[in-house]
């Protein structure tokens, strides 16, 4: 597995708190940009080339996460979710608290079945009922270690699971910000291009609605993840989204409340993609949005596009995906650019 890879996926970076993942994004991308800025809101912006067309590269480096709200007097720790996380797939789940002297190990945990009468074994544990678990005896020992309001991440081993496949946290969207290096890496246009590593998209695409306002681009696209079907319980009918069947062009998010896509630009990315022979999937989707759904809104429009890698348990502890989908959207996302400058 690519190092680079793999240290941008283990990285930490709740909505908010994106400083860790922030680092390694300025780092990399000036690698390629000879100019790189962290703005006020946290958001990496990276500009390389010249020309009279301002573009646009965004992918959010933010992840979905909690944060410690209370310590109880057994020094157990009680947390709010940040952005949207099912409270089923947290029990026993374990968690890294980035504390200002370092991470702290955490478990989630919550009374065990063996224990539990009929009634409360058939209700579903909200996570406002769980806790984590640091192996202190109480309160005062607790607070020596973790303070109120310090983010938490899930645990963090991203690694090869099969094949092309790879799993990890924060796949959403770790993989996009991976995308965005190596596409900076490889585009050569005559345009002025900017690609930026937004924060807080999990908690309502804020860091791209600022960077789309001061870059002002005559073209977007963002680079994300979706969901992909094929996985048992889900039918084909609610996503026909398939592991390594290529890059997932996004046409419509959330029924229409994210971004739709005007139909010059989807017929631009289709028509790049056939031409290119760059695996592709089209992506229609009543849940989810990007952070195309607000940069497509800016000032007086933008023509915007999405580019989206399907991925597995998207916003768990641990996502799936396949390396040869993210490949297709870096190929593409450069060959829709450079008609772009052309044009
Ligand atoms: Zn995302």
């Amino acid at each position: 597995m690519d190092p680079l890879l793999k240290k941008i996926l283990d990285a930490s970076g709740v909505s908010g708190y994106e400083k860790e993942i922030a680092g390694i994004m300025q780092q990399e991308l000036k690698k390629s940009c000879p100019e790189v800025i962290i703005d006020n809101f946290g958001n990496v912006i990276a500009k390389k080339g010249k020309g009279k067309k301002k573009i646009m590269l965004a992918a959010h480096m933010d992840e979905v996460g909690f944060l410690v709200k209370h310590i109880n007097k057994e020094g157990f720790i009680h947390f709010i979710k940040v952005g949207g996380i099912d409270d089923r797939i947290l029990l026993g789940q374990r968690v890294s608290i980035r504390t200002k002297k370092g991470p702290i190990r955490g478990i989630i945990g919550a009374k065990p079945p063996h224990l539990l009468k009929d009634e409360e074994a058939k209700r579903l544990v909200k996570y406002e009922d769980m806790f984590i678990d640091i192996g202190c005896k109480s309160k005062e020992d607790a607070q020596k270690k973790v303070e109120i309001a310090d983010p938490i991440v899930f645990d963090a081993d991203a690694g090869n699971l099969n094949g092309d496949l790879y799993y990890g946290k924060a796949i959403d969207n770790r993989v996009g910000c991976y995308a965005l290096i190596k596409i900076m890496e490889k585009l050569k246009v005559t345009a002025e291009v900017y690609a930026v590593a937004t924060v807080q998209e999990e908690v309502g695409l804020k860091g791209a609605r600022t960077s789309s306002f001061k870059i002002d681009p005559e073209f977007a696209i963002a680079i994300d993840t979706t969901v992909a079907g094929d996985t048992p319980g889900i039918r084909e009918t609610e996503s026909a989204l398939k592991l390594g069947e290529g890059v997932a062009i996004t046409i419509i998010e959330a029924a229409g409340r994210g971004v739709i896509v005007n139909e010059k630009v989807k017929e631009l990315f289709i028509e790049t993609a056939k031409a290119n022979k760059i695996k592709y999937q089209i992506d229609v989707i009543e849940g989810g949005m990007t952070d195309g759904a607000i940069i497509y809104m800016n000032r007086e429009g933008i023509h915007t596009g999405v580019l989206s890698i399907p991925t597995r348990y998207i916003h768990s502890s641990t996502g799936v995906f396949n390396l040869n989908d993210l490949e297709s959207a870096v190929d593409l996302a450069i060959k829709v650019l450079e008609k772009v400058a052309k044009a």
